[in-house]
């Protein structure tokens, strides 16, 4: 069995110097966005970002939650925890309906509106690289160790150890160990998170309530019987209404 792993971002080592989020570009074919890396946003394109808070920078992207709410409201199986941690997708079973997007506490899922036949975009940790033994690219890229990959066992360690050797430098928490029910996306800073645009309020056990208040959306889901087909037949439709709409969209452009 592979090791779980995961991402420590350490505000107190970043640079700010965008790297990470060039090469998550170029690893994922996605195309430019912006000209100014610390202005863009995470979008169907671009899968983190580097925001600039004052003097600090802080990287945003999917925190591979140990029990993904987004994988919980996927009616067709599309995102799936997998062995290494990461979540990851399929986008070939993706329909489209988007309750992963609101089933997520940090708002990371992004939709291919621009698209005839849209779907679900958001970073992967670089699962095939790291099945093939590679480093995810943001973190081979990092000059500095601001983003360090490994074993959820030793990015914890290296965390623990950061605070634990320099507190007058860190906050005294680890974020992302607790949130959500944890995931392999930690994050340590010299000030609290909120104050870096890290989601503050997220409950620490993981997400039921998110789940059953997405899937409470989905007309007759928690109605019981005959459920999941229903719910097919209306999120096959919905599809079909989004993408029809984008095509009258654009054509009105043209
Ligand atoms: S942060 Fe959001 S998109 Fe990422 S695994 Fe957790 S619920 Fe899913
Ligand atoms: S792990 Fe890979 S997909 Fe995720 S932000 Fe880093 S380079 Fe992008
Ligand atoms: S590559 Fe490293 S130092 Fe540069 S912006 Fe990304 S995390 Fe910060």
């Amino acid at each position: 069995m592979l090791k779980e792993y995961g991402i420590l971002f350490d505000v107190n080592l970043c640079l700010g110097c965008g790297s990470c989020y060039e090469a998550c570009k170029e690893a994922n074919n996605l195309p430019e966005t912006n000209d100014d890396f610390l202005k863009d946003h995470l979008s169907e394109s671009t899968f983190t970002v580097v925001e600039q808070y004052g003097e600090h920078f802080a990287r945003k992207l999917c925190m591979h939650c140990n029990e993904p709410a987004c994988e919980s409201v996927c009616l067709v199986g599309a995102i799936k925890k997998s062995e290494t941690g990461a979540v990851v997708y399929d986008a070939d079973k993706c329909i489209g309906c988007r309750y992963c997007m609101q089933a997520c506490p940090q708002k990371i899922p992004r939709y291919e509106w621009g698209s005839t036949n849209p779907r679900i975009r958001k970073c992967i940790l670089c699962h095939t690289r790291v099945k093939a033994g590679k480093l995810p690219a943001c973190s081979e890229i990092c000059p500095t160790e601001a983003t360090l990959f490994g074993s959820m066992e030793k990015i914890i360690e290296v965390a623990q150890n950061r605070i634990k050797n320099n507190p007058e430098n860190y906050y005294p928490k680890i974020y992302g160990l607790e949130e959500a029910g944890g995931g392999h996306v930690l994050v340590i800073s010299p000030v609290p998170f909120e104050k870096l645009g890290y989601t503050s309020d997220i409950p620490k056990k993981s997400m039921p309530e998110f789940t059953m208040q997405a899937m409470e959306k989905i007309p007759g889901v928690v109605m019981g019987g005959g459920v999941f087909l229903s719910a097919m037949y209306w999120l096959t439709k919905r599809k079909n209404q989004i993408a029809k709409e984008n095509n009258l969209n654009s054509q009105g452009k043209n």
